[in-house]
């Protein structure tokens, strides 16, 4: 049941200390209070202004963070140029003591936070590291691949028939592509061991390309630059 509460009398008190003080100043200025007394819902604070215009805060049990609310409902309350606000701001002993623990708690927090980021910096540069290594031992291995079938075609092709240079010129343009692509991805590798058994291996294919170019070349003059 929603109980209206009005600024002439005695509000519930609320279960949270740091709520009380932003209520009393709301009912000093003239707010009223919809006590709602729900599991969740403590309550809603409404001002005095025109219907429309008017300001209100919603008042949790003991939501976690709360203190925030608490304290930003107060400045609300400040904010508002329809309550009837007679003398200085109430600031009490307790609510100095509670803004510097909070303005605590929020250095902490953001130190948390920074920690947080750079943990998850690192982790997810792990995570591309590792996924760049297997990248890179994946590109030499299909390049080793590739480069096994075009030495098959040529070996055949230089014992019988005749062979298609421009398949071989194009075979071999993927394989050395897939090279520099692990070459460059070695380089990403911040492993050193790991990075060096790529570039080891890119480096094989590289020379392994260079021998089937030679090879192309002397069986078809011009086919290993035929259609760059
Ligand atoms: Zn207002």
């Amino acid at each position: 049941m929603v109980t209206a509460y009005g600024t002439e009398q005695r509000w519930p008190s609320h279960q949270k200390a740091y709520w009380r003080e932003p209520l009393e100043r709301a009912r000093a200025a003239g707010w009223s209070l919809h006590y709602i007394d729900a599991p969740h819902l403590w309550g809603v604070v409404t001002c005095p202004g025109p219907e429309g215009e008017q300001h209100s805060f919603q008042v949790d049990c003991t939501a976690s963070g709360a203190e925030f609310f608490a304290i930003e409902a107060r400045k609300r309350v400040d904010r508002c140029k329809h309550g009837v606000l007679d003398g200085p701001p109430l600031k009490g002993h307790h609510y100095d003591k509670a803004l510097s623990k909070l303005e605590r708690a929020q250095e902490l927090l953001a130190e948390a936070e920074d920690m947080l980021n750079r943990g998850e910096t690192r982790r997810s540069a792990l995570d591309s590291f590792e996924e760049m290594t297997a990248t890179a031992q994946l590109t030499a291995l299909d390049a080793a691949q590739d480069l096994e079938l075009l030495l098959e075609q040529a070996l055949a092709a230089e014992q019988s028939e005749p062979i298609d240079p421009h398949v071989v010129a194009d075979l071999l343009r993927r394989g050395r592509a897939y090279v520099a692509q692990a070459r460059r991805l070695a380089a990403r590798v911040g492993q050193v061991s790991r990075a060096e058994r790529v570039r080891v291996s890119a480096g094989e294919l590289h020379r392994w390309c260079g021998r089937l170019e030679e090879r192309l070349e002397r069986l078809n003059p011009g086919a290993s630059r035929a259609d760059t």
